[in-house]
Order: C-alpha cells, then structure tokens, then sequence
C-alpha cells in the first residue's frame, strides 16, 4: 500500500498549480450533467483536492467527504487539454480513489459496495463477473495460429457489455440501498457473481460477437498471424485500477503478465481504448518487466484495401485515445480514409466522453451524459455515428444509427473484394 504521505504530496503537487480560472469547467461533462454542482466539476475537484491536502497538513487526516466527488470523475482528461497551468483534474481524481479507498474509510467516506463486489470478484475470476469462459462465444469455428508469439487481445471488454448493461438496469430497479446490501454479500462471496451473468443480454452479446469477428476479418486480411487464449484470456483489470485499489492492481497485474508468459506472448494485439490504454500506460508504470509489444489491430490495416463510400459518418472518438499523452487516432485516420466525416462540436482534443466509466456506480449521471454526446452526434446530420469502443458503443446505442468502426470496416472490405458482375 502506498504511504498516505506519498499520495497527499503527489496531490499537493498536481493542485498547487491552480490558478482557479476555471476554463476545466467548460469542458468537464459530469458538471452540467450533475445539474451543476460544483463538487462535481473539475475546478471543484481540484478546490476539493486542495482543501483535502491543507486539512491533512493541519491536522494529519480527512474528516471531507470527498469519495463521490472523486469517484465520479471519468478520467477523461478533457480538463487537461484546456488548463492553462496544466492541471489535470482526472489525475487528482485518481489520488483521490487510492486515497479513499486504501486510507480514508470513514463514514464520511465509506467503500463503494459495488466496487468492493466487482474488485473481489475479478480477483477470484480474472473478470469482474466469472464469466471468462463465456467470453469466448465469438471465437467458435474461427482458426487461430496456436503457435504464434502474437495474440489477439480482447480482454473480456467487448463481451462484458452485454452482462453490465442488465446489471446497471437491475442496480436501478433496486435502489441505492439493496444494491450495496446485496454487493457486500458478493464481496464476501465473490463465487454469488456469477449468479448475475443470467442477466445477460442476448442481443447485444449477439451483437458484440459480430464485432470481434469483424475485427478477426479485418486482421486476416491484413495476412497477420495470431494465437487467442480463449478461455485462459484474463480481464486487463482496469476496473481495479480505476477505482484505486492499486495494491489489488500490483497483485491483479502480475497474475496477468504471468500468463502472457506461460503463453509465450511477445506481441499483443489490443481492441479497444482502455485496454490499449492500460497496458501501454499503468502496467509499464507499475511492472518493469512488462516488455510486451502493445498494440492496436488498426495498427495493422494500413496496407488493407478498403472501398470508399459516399456515405456521411461522424466519428465519436475515444477519450482513452484522443486525449491521452501521444494520443492515437487510428480509428479517425481510418473512417475518414473510408467514408465523409463530418465532425460534431466537440472532436480532436475536444472530444466529450460518452459517460461510460460512471454506468455502475452513478448511473443517472452517466446517462445525462450519453444523452448530451448523442445529441451531438445527431445534430451533425450524419447517415451513421461509428464508435471504436465498447463501452461508448454501449452507452450511445440508442438507435439504429450507431455502429462499430469494425462493422463500417468490414462492409468496405467486402465492397473491395466482392466479385464485379
Ligand atoms: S483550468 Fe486549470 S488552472 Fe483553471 S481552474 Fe481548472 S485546474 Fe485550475
Ligand atoms: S477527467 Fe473528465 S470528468 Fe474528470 S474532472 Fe477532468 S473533465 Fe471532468
């Protein structure tokens, strides 16, 4: 565990370059989304981090109430792109989680059951609702090179959406307070998780399966060679990270670097923003040894040939990508290489998360968030809205027009290679 002291002077650090002009608030989507309160806004995050860090100096501990305010935070890092002093209110959001979670449970601030549930049961599972096996649905009939040091990774992020949409709803219909009774109980007894994975939703598995094996196709056709792990396929643990429990993070990790190792994995092929993310960024942090190659599958399709279109499409870009240190910007170089983008108000380095990372644990301030992206989109006029991104997929479906990048991929590649009449 890391010494509080550690954590308070990495805060004071990151806070005491505020100059409190307040341009994060133009940007940060959980302030309006919140009905305004300042709390739960950027500025009022880092205020927060402030006060946190002058009370601890004075008196040695937190009697604030600071877990929803840091809890909330997307860890978009659009605050970032527009402080002037470079402050990044998300990283403050960070400290403050491993703080409250590893050092402040207090009343004022007590364990979010659900996340002590999801933790427990990755740690137990290697995914945070046992259902590794499951997972491996998309891969039937498909052939893999057994023998390959590289993998296709999708970490479990596509196929767990259609067992946390059900689970976010049934959270809903319970209420705040049956919801942490019966997340205490999983805690205890992480084996109970699995009894949620009934809840599935069959169509959107149907649906996430359809889009790994475009992003199979995709690959093929770019004559890579790769193993899967199927059923040994571990979560990246990414929730664990987020959500500050940063020595189940150190242990969780090892785990995972372990069995790229029993696989014999030099190259890793990820699928989506968090995990690309995570492994490029916390496990290199954190794990000296990670000396994986770590890359996206759209790395690997600049020599694929696609048809164009003349279809419209607007592009809702990750965050985990555009707004991350030497952003990447692969699935925009790709769709505009396809079809005519046109961009909605807030894109680039202004794009504006979908709201996904706060489905669990604040799921009416998620929501008013994916409704205001999806208004965004939609004002753009365009014939379709292309994600790259599980999770902003599944938060932005909310009509016929949102597609995977993966789905408009595949059709081009068909369109390419389909005979002449
Ligand atoms: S933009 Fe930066 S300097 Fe301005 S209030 Fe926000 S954190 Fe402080
Ligand atoms: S990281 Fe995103 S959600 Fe968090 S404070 Fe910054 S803009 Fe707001």
């Amino acid at each position: 565990m890391t010494d509080i002291r550690e954590l308070v002077s990495e805060m004071a650090d990151e806070v005491e370059k505020c100059v409190n002009c307040g341009f994060c608030e133009s940007v940060c989507p959980t302030l309006p989304a919140s009905g305004f309160r300042s709390i739960m806004g950027a500025r009022g995050r880092v205020d927060l981090g402030k006060a946190f860090v002058n009370e601890f100096a004075a008196n040695g501990r937190n009697t604030l109430k600071i877990a929803d305010s840091f809890y909330s935070c997307l860890d978009c890092f659009a605050c970032l792109q527009v402080c002037p002093a470079g402050v990044n209110a998300g990283k403050v959001s960070e400290i403050g989680r491993e703080i409250v979670t590893a050092h402040a449970r207090t009343d004022a601030n007590p364990e979010k059951p659900v996340a002590g549930m999801i933790v427990a049961a990755t740690m137990k599972f290697l995914n945070p609702l046992g259902v590794r096996k499951k997972c491996t649905s998309w891969s039937k009939g498909l052939e893999f090179d057994r023998d390959s040091s590289t993998i296709l990774y999708t970490g479990n992020m596509y196929q767990l959406m259609a067992y946390s949409i059900p689970l976010g709803k049934m959270e809903r219909r319970l209420g705040e307070k049956a919801t942490n009774f019966m997340s205490g109980i999983i805690a205890h007894h992480p084996a109970a998780i699995r009894l949620t994975s009934a809840l599935v939703d069959r169509k959107m598995r149907r649906q996430m399966d359809i889009f790994l094996r475009n992003i199979y196709t995709l690959l093929r056709a770019s004559g890579a060679g790769f193993n899967y792990l199927g059923e040994e396929e571990p979560y990246p643990g990414t929730f664990i990270h987020d959500l500050g429990y940063r020595s189940n993070f150190m242990e969780y990790g090892r785990m995972v670097i372990d069995i790229f190792r029993k696989h014999g994995v030099k190259t890793i092929i990820t699928v989506d923003p968090h995990t690309y993310d995570i492994l490029n960024v916390q496990y290199r942090k954190y794990f000296s040894d990670f000396d994986f190659e770590v890359a996206h599958y759209m790395d690997y399709l600049g020599k694929v040939k696609f048809s164009k279109t003349s279809e419209t499409i607007t592009v809702h870009e990750p965050c985990h990508f555009v707004l991350r240190p030497g952003s990447y910007s692969g699935p925009t170089d790709l769709a505009s290489s396809v079809a005519r983008v046109t961009y909605p108000e807030r894109s680039g380095r202004r794009t504006m998360c979908c709201g996904g990372p706060d489905e669990l644990l604040f799921g009416k301030l998620s929501g008013n968030i994916s409704g205001e992206r999806f208004a965004q989109l939609k004002a753009t006029g365009a014939e379709r809205i292309i994600t790259a991104c599980p999770i902003c997929f599944t938060n932005l479906n909310k009509d016929s027009t949102v597609a995977d990048i993966s789905q408009l991929l595949v059709e081009r590649l068909q369109a390419e290679t389909a005979p002449v009449p």
